[in-house]
């Protein structure tokens, strides 16, 4: 899957280059598993997930989905009928529950919604769907007149869920779900999410900066850096045995539950890099205290180092990383 912006200049808006937002990444999501991709803000994880429902137009790769016919469709290949359809099957949970809720719409209108549009149900139906919807994501059906400045931010996130389930989809991209919550409210709503992908086989792309989050929720995990995914495990392999630089350091950073147990945090040198003139060959190799000489020259194979755990870094099999520490 690629996603490439161009940027053009001058008169007659002229390509000069391309922002490699999302560069050949490859990912696969079981079903009724979480997959939490995780990295610093603008790595592409959101442009990742928008691209695999269509909401944005990748620019080229393949989304091979298994509708609920057991038929594989390559989303790609759709037309804007047959997108509709599969979006049925595919949605999206935002991160701000505040902006993602149309303020003049009441909890019936915005949980229905997909069902109206969809042709799924409309009436006596229609209420009756969005009330067991209401109930499924832990929301008293009775308010389902009351506008969304009625509620709280967690509530709201319940809102965003039950219109997400309203055409009861197999897969949802969850894109910084928890990030805008308090702690508390957070690890309700990640139970939430847990538990209505027990009850109902979801599965999940869960998107976040926050390693906790994902170490908590997921089963597989995707590390991006600058539009590339970097690492790819096991939860537990990756937390326990990373074995990218990029990945030690975000795991050096993450807070740990027992204050006794001291870790080394890694500084890493300089900024993120600019997508849109990314360094030669590693695109790390600035900021990597591991970095060799054919770092700067030779971008790393995406290989598999061992079952499921895939890496790109030229020295993966000759470093020591440490993990998270106290798991
Ligand atoms: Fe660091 Fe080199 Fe590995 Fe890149 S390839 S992460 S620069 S050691
Ligand atoms: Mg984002």
């Amino acid at each position: 899957m690629k996603k490439y912006y161009p940027i053009k200049r001058g008169f007659l808006k002229k390509t000069v280059a391309y922002v490699k937002a999302v560069d050949d990444v490859s990912l696969y999501v079981n079903e009724g598993e979480t997959f939490g991709l995780v990295g610093e803000s603008g790595c592409g994880k959101s442009t990742l997930g928008k691209s695999l429902l269509r909401a944005i137009e990748p620019s080229g790769g393949s989304i091979r989905f298994r509708d609920r016919h057991d038929e594989l469709v390559d989303v790609m290949d759709l037309d804007y009928k047959g997108l509709r359809d599969i979006r049925r099957n595919m949605q999206m949970v935002f991160q701000d529950p505040y902006s993602s809720l149309n303020p003049r719409m009441t909890v019936l209108n915005i949980i229905g919604e997909p069902l109206i549009c969809n042709k799924i149900a409309r009436g006596e139906e229609l209420r009756e769907r969005v009330k067991y919807l209401m109930e499924v994501v832990g929301l008293n059906s009775r308010h389902l007149e009351r506008y969304p400045h009625a509620f709280s931010g967690g509530q709201r996130q319940r809102i965003g869920i039950a219109r997400a389930l309203a055409t009861n989809p197999k897969f949802l991209v969850c894109d910084e779900a928890v990030s805008a919550l308090d702690v508390s409210i957070q690890a309700q709503i990640i139970n939430l999410f847990q538990d209505l992908q027990n009850e109902f086989n979801l599965s999940y792309l869960f998107i976040s900066h926050d390693l906790g989050v994902i170490q908590h929720i997921s089963d597989r995990v995707g590390v991006m850096y600058v539009g590339k995914m970097v690492e790819m495990a096991s939860t537990e392999e990756l937390f326990a045995n990373p074995k990218h630089p990029y990945t030690e350091a975000l795991l050096s950073a993450k807070p740990i539950p027992n204050p006794r147990l001291k870790k080394e945090r890694i500084i890493l040198r300089g900024e993120v890099a600019n997508p849109a003139n990314p360094p030669s060959g590693c695109y790390f190799h600035p900021r990597c205290p591991y970095a060799q000489e054919i770092c700067k020259q030779q971008a790393p194979e995406f290989k598999e180092i061992s079952s499921g755990h895939h890496v790109a870094c030229h020295l993966a099999n000759e470093l020591e990383l440490k993990g998270a520490v106290g798991i």
